[in-house]
């Protein structure tokens, strides 16, 4: 049984890094999304029946029983998401009759590269994405859809995210397959196809991979494999794919490093979900220290800009502009609320705005008793709540609706933990 995480999906993240693929790093739980619950109901429907996973639903959805409804509940989609895999059953019902040239496809099959021997195999699998059975020499993969006959090896990936997918974004994962086809059969080329399944139809994007291709893509593959064990982690863009973002040194190390000693033995992730009370406890403790940071940094720059601007490059700096104030207009100026009604006439109404508050009140108080020498002790007190009092009554003093906002209290004995924790 293979301990690595590495899988052929994954080799677009592990040309930029494999640190997250070694064994000794413990994975987080996948964050959920609604494109991944798309993905994933859409395979779910495939391995129920080890069907292809668009013939299952196609299936699914022709029989008539399966409106968007039942499957959004099926399946935990929104109704928006349950919508759009049943355009994205139909685009591809449409389209797989035209493509499949009536061959005999296999689908959803899992297949592991060895890079030591440079053989490769079919997994036993247990169900979607089961690479138990790889050994560590190995290099796991599911094959959406491929056919090997007469007509030659076709490894076809469905993608139906959000696009552009083209052929060059997948190259590594699909080499995979194609790979492990030629090898299996002997073959020296291999067709790989994207097919990027939308509502609007499917956009096809392939090539084929000669002798040569296949060849690299061998020893590019026994190479990842080899590197995985001692792989560091090198951090850029792909980090936002990638399966360790929430635990890895590099995306977690940056904070501890701007705060130091203000999180001992403490790290805030910068990337990944917050699932649990020692993550989101870190963040509260965290937090209004880092925005500290990030004014006090703020701070800095400007005092460095006062000396002169900042050159951005492309011609562009940044630095200190002087604006001019923005016009306010006085109404205690004589004659200034005669020259709004004098124009607006009745609809001066609209534009003169009376408004009041507690505070505004307690500040007329205040000046009330200047000019009668400041008042005896406790009067401020007691004016403001006169007011406030015929202002009760009149009816004119109103609640506003209920706001949240989160705190720290101290919590009651019957209420529960946030996240279920103590
Ligand atoms: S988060 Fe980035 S640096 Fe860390 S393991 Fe993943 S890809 Fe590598």
């Amino acid at each position: 049984m293979s301990t690595h995480h590495y899988s052929a999906s994954k080799r677009e993240i592990g040309a930029w890094c494999l640190y997250w693929a070694r064994p000794d790093v413990i994975l987080p739980p996948r964050e959920a999304s609604a494109a991944a619950d798309l993905g994933t109901a859409l395979h779910e429907g495939a391995s129920e029946e080890a069907e292809p996973d668009f013939e299952r639903f196609a299936e699914l959805v022709a029989s008539g029983d399966t409106s968007p409804e039942s499957l959004a509940e099926r399946y935990r989609l929104s109704a928006g998401a349950a919508k759009r895999l049943v355009d994205l059953v139909d685009a591809w019902r449409a389209w797989w009759p035209t493509y499949n040239g009536g061959r005999a496809w296999r689908a959803e099959v899992p297949f592991a590269f060895d890079g030591q021997t440079d053989t490769a195999r079919e997994l036993p699998s247990q169900g979607q994405r089961d690479y138990s059975a790889a050994t560590d020499d190995e290099l796991p993969g599911t094959v959406d859809q491929h056919v090997v006959d007469e007509h030659g090896a076709v490894i076809l990936d469905l993608k139906t995210g959000r696009g552009p997918h083209r052929l060059a974004d997948h190259v590594r994962q699909l080499e995979h397959g194609a790979v492990v086809l030629a090898r299996m059969h002997g073959l020296d080329e291999v067709r790989i196809v994207v097919a990027h399944v939308t509502p609007d139809g499917v956009v096809v994007d392939e090539r084929v991979l000669d002798a040569f291709d296949l060849e690299a893509a061998a020893q590019a593959m026994t190479a990842e494999l080899a590197r995985i064990p001692t792989a560091e982690p090198v951090d850029g863009t792909h980090c936002r794919w990638c399966p360790a973002r929430g635990i890895c040194p590099k995306t977690t190390a940056l904070v501890a490093e701007v705060l130091p000693g203000a999180l001992p033995e403490r790290r805030l992730p910068l990337v990944g979900a917050v699932e649990d009370d020692e993550t989101a406890r870190a963040f509260i403790e965290g937090l209004p220290l880092l925005e500290a940071w990030v004014d006090d940094r703020w701070k800095q720059v400007r005092a460095y800009a006062e000396r002169g601007a900042v050159p951005l490059g492309s011609g562009r700096v940044w630095g200190k502009v002087e604006k001019p104030g923005r016009e306010k207009v006085d109404l205690e100026v004589k004659g200034a609320i005669d020259a709004i009604n004098e124009a607006l006439g009745p609809a001066a109404e609209v534009a003169l705005e009376v408004e009041t508050s507690k505070s505004a009140i307690e500040r007329g108080v205040r000046k009330q008793l200047a000019g009668e020498g400041g008042g005896k002790r406790g009067d401020l007190g007691k004016r403001k709540e006169a007011i406030l009092e015929a202002l009760r009554k009149l009816g004119a003093l109103k609640r506003g609706a209920p706001f949240t906002v989160f705190e720290a209290f101290e919590r009651k004995a019957e209420l529960p933990a946030a996240g279920g924790g103590t």
